[in-house]
């Protein structure tokens, strides 16, 4: 897969992110925008009146001036590189839809017959290489722009690449729960996590099952379990594998993220709360204080004891599996900087996709420095 650190450090802007400074949290990241604003100049005219790149459609401006100072400035090789990987999906559809697997058979069209088994096929292993980095690029895109409609793209395009793959041979699947927490669905990608966490692909008698879920399935059809709430569970619970050393870190990392932004909303939540009741002095309506919390935070639901806990024993985890990622989310310079040689490393994807979302949940950074220091160091090895 292609890759490019630098352009990726420029989509996370972590410059501006500082959430101890918003006035209020309700567990979702403040910067999703469902209107686009102009890319160069940041107005919000009327939806109408931006104008969307047509090669791309993933930035959108308020004047020709504006799209010709950032074309040349910053969005021209994203662009490009989106324009250009669209077209080779494209033309990597077309031999699929009329594939020979047997010279005794018909030619099939394999989004018809092999929905689900793209894996299993040399034939498709280009066109989904190319899907693949397709999402890549949207990620970069969506970082940018902040708009809900590029982060979509992202995350259809990756649930696609997972309905057509049922064992996900080219990995999709580490990136989505990041995809989703920055659309604040929490609950989704909570359920997609324990769904892979769970899964045992060499099962032969839940085989069957899979597959014809996914054979069965549609374009643009959610496929996994879906439970309302379901991020309030314990994750060491519902996972009991979470302290294997073989867990996935992504997937601990997006675990982390979304056990941060509930404690977070809770602790942002009391303490608008304190501020509220401070400013009355009847005894009466301190009496009531306590139970109006639980009203509202719902206390059995959150159990805010547990969730506490359970970013806890996230923490230990990562920090047990690899003692570069926490260390890297406050000082990531030293991981970035290295030069990789291949593919770069899981605590570098990982540091990629859920910066973004992990420092703008107000406290986390600071629980970070309170462990490691302000500006920590670690051994790239
Ligand atoms: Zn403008
Ligand atoms: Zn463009």
């Amino acid at each position: 897969m292609k890759f490019s650190v630098a352009s990726f450090l420029r989509s996370i802007r972590l410059d501006d992110s500082d959430p101890d400074k918003q006035p209020s949290y309700e567990g979702k990241d403040p910067r999703l925008q469902e209107v686009p604003c102009c890319a160069t100049c940041h107005s919000r005219p009327a939806a109408k009146l931006l104008m969307c790149c047509s090669r791309c459609k993933t930035a959108w401006y308020c004047s020709k001036e504006c799209q010709t100072a950032d074309y040349e400035s910053s969005h021209k090789s994203l662009c490009v590189s989106i324009a250009r990987t669209l077209k080779q999906v494209q033309q990597r559809t077309v031999p699929l839809r009329s594939t020979i697997i047997d010279v005794f058979l018909e030619p099939q069209n394999f989004f018809e017959s092999q929905v689900g088994l793209f894996g299993q096929f040399y034939q498709a292993q280009e066109y989904m290489t190319a899907r693949r980095h397709l999402v890549e690029l949207y990620v970069q895109a969506a970082n940018i722009v902040e708009t809900k409609s590029v982060w979509e793209k992202a995350l259809s395009h990756a649930l696609e690449l997972m309905r057509l793959d049922y064992r996900d041979v080219i990995e999709t699947r580490y990136v989505i729960p990041f995809i989703l927490l920055n659309l604040n669905r929490d609950d989704d990608a909570f359920d997609f996590i324990r769904y892979w966490m769970k899964i045992d692909l060499n099962d032969r008698s839940k085989l069957f099952d899979l597959m014809n879920r996914h054979f069965e399935s549609r374009e643009g059809e959610w496929i996994y379990p879906r439970n309302q709430n379901c991020r309030f569970r314990d994750v060491f619970e519902e996972c009991a594998n979470v302290n294997d050393r073989k867990a996935p870190l992504a997937f601990l990392v997006a675990l982390l993220i979304i056990k941060c932004r509930i404690v977070a909303t809770y602790d942002a939540t009391c303490g608008s709360m304190d501020l509220a009741f401070g400013t009355t002095s009847g005894q009466r309506i301190q009496e009531v204080q306590s139970t109006v919390k639980e009203l509202i935070l719902d206390g059995a639901l959150v159990n805010i004891q547990s969730q506490r806990q359970q970013v806890e024993r996230l923490l230990n985890v990562i920090q047990r599996r690899n003692a570069i990622i926490l260390p890297a989310f406050l000082n990531p310079t030293p991981l970035l900087a290295k030069k990789w040689q291949n593919a770069p490393n899981e605590a570098l994807l990982v540091l990629l996709h859920g910066t973004g979302c992990f420092v703008r949940v107000p406290g986390a950074k600071a629980m970070l420095e309170e462990r490691f220091g302000k500006e920590p160091s670690y051994n790239l090895g």
